[in-house]
């Protein structure tokens, strides 16, 4: 499948020596199905903060990672790390004091109705069990997303990943729904919403298919990122309960703070959904993921089937996670996922003024969607050029969205005002030597920025 900002073999020619090397060897040892970032891949070898170090030593500054969310190689979460790997790892099958703390620490920060932590190794895992506990609770099959998501990799969440492409099959059970993009919907958001959902139930139910549930990124990442208006999301939820299914949040990408709000994506909307799934910035790259959900979920289904991950919940994976979670606390980095990502929003839409090709821009906190068009028209070409200008300038962003045209711009939660100017300087150089004849309002100097009249 296409991949937006995916490395071309077109490109190959134009790489040093040392880079086509390793490009081969990754073709003959990890083969076809792999993809690599950038017209000009980058090979990091050291990490700290926002910033990423490629092997000649130059910095990158970091505004695409979501893992590494309180930063790269965080001193605190590295030393927890080592304490725990040098002390005990086993499972989940003996007591152990931390794995114990930890749950107690995760289903605190969610609403009280979610006071159940089940723990897996990856976000794929957490879905994947999530769709085993909805069918069990709920009797149906039937799976509703929307039409760009991802989900996962495993052989059921990558049958509900539309935005794998039309060489991975969607399942018999699976609809999608087009979330609130277009500015027509955009109206009416949660009515357009709502009205979608309830037309996939009707077509399930048409095809003899019972609901099982509704999963949604909560920040539609994969979808282009949608963030407004806050609360848009609740009354497609009131549907798919209506229809016996349940609701999940999918918060592999929007949790732990990087909305800005809360902890969690879907508070914005004012929810309590049925179950949580999490990973990603879980473990800030210790891989972990978890489902959070209501007892009598957790009840009807652990009746039925034991439940054991080997690696999932283990002391090392709880003593990341923990130290994750007070770093957040101790930094106040969901205050300044709000602070940072609002002004580096507002500096985005500042150079939209200027730049026509800038069609919108969108997001909550330090996740921000931006949509490049070209006479009028969503390019994907025109937003993986920018995401190239900006790599040959050392700054992180990527691409994404059903048109693969949203430029996608999420850096660790540890990014500063300083960083956002940075970034936003970049941006526009980046921007001016591509649109040097296109630019409004502005005094071009494709070496400096633009100057604003
Ligand atoms: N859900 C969403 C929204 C994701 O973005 C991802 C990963 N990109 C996953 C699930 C799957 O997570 P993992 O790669 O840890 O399996």
């Amino acid at each position: 499948m296409t991949m937006a900002n995916a490395f071309g073999a077109e490109h190959f020619v134009r790489l040093s020596q040392d880079e086509q090397t390793m490009i081969r060897r990754r073709e003959k040892v990890l083969g076809a199905a792999y993809r690599l970032f950038y017209e000009r891949p980058l090979h990091f070898v050291r990490g700290e903060g926002v910033w990423l170090y490629d092997a000649e030593g130059q910095a990158y500054l970091d505004a695409y990672n979501n893992v590494a969310s309180v930063g790269h190689c965080n001193p605190s979460v590295v030393e927890a790390m080592a304490r725990q790997a040098a002390t005990l790892n086993t499972h989940t099958r003996y007591l152990h004091d931390a794995i114990l703390t930890y749950a107690e620490a995760l289903v605190a920060i969610c609403p009280a109705e979610l006071s159940q932590v089940m723990f897996t190794c990856t976000g794929s895992e957490a879905n994947d069990l999530a769709v085993r506990m909805a069918r069990t609770c709920t009797g149906g099959e039937g799976i509703i997303v929307t039409e760009n998501a991802y989900h996962g990799v495993t052989a059921v969440t990558s049958a509900f990943s539309p935005s794998l492409g039309p060489g991975v099959d969607l399942g018999p059970h699976v609809r999608t729904v087009r979330p609130p993009l277009s500015p027509d919907a955009r109206a009416d958001a949660g009515a357009f919403f709502a009205r979608e959902v309830a037309g996939a139930v009707a077509d399930l139910r048409r095809h003899g298919i019972k609901p099982a549930m509704l999963i949604v990124d909560t920040i539609f990442s994969s979808d282009g990122v949608i963030a407004d208006p806050p609360g848009f999301l609740a009354p497609a939820i009131e549907v798919i309960r209506k229809s016996g299914g349940l609701f999940v949040a999918d918060e592999v990408q929007p949790g732990f703070g990087r909305t800005g709000d809360a902890m969690w994506g879907f508070q914005r909307h004012g929810l309590v959904p049925d179950m949580v799934t999490t990973g990603k910035p879980m473990g800030n790259g210790y891989p972990m993921g978890a489902l959070m959900a209501k007892p009598q979920i957790v009840d009807e289904f652990g009746h039925k089937a034991r439940y054991f991950n080997t690696f999932g919940g283990n002391p090392v994976a709880v003593s990341a996670g923990q130290a994750v979670l007070d770093v957040m606390e101790r930094d106040g980095l969901i205050a300044n996922a709000k602070d940072v990502g609002a002004y580096l929003k507002a500096g985005i839409e500042a150079v939209a003024q200027a730049f026509p090709a800038i069609a919108d821009v969108r997001g909550a906190g330090l996740f921000i969607g931006a949509d490049i068009v070209e006479n009028g028209a969503p390019s994907a070409q025109a937003a993986t050029r920018i995401v190239n200008e900006m790599r040959k300038r050392f700054v992180l962003i990527s691409a994404s969205g059903l048109q693969g045209n949203s430029l996608k711009i999420r850096p660790p939660l540890v990014f500063t005002r300083q960083n956002a100017d940075h970034f936003l300087t970049t941006f526009k150089q980046a921007l001016s030597s591509i649109y040097i004849d296109r630019c409004r309002l502005c005094d071009l100097n494709p070496e400096n920025g633009i100057v604003q009249k």
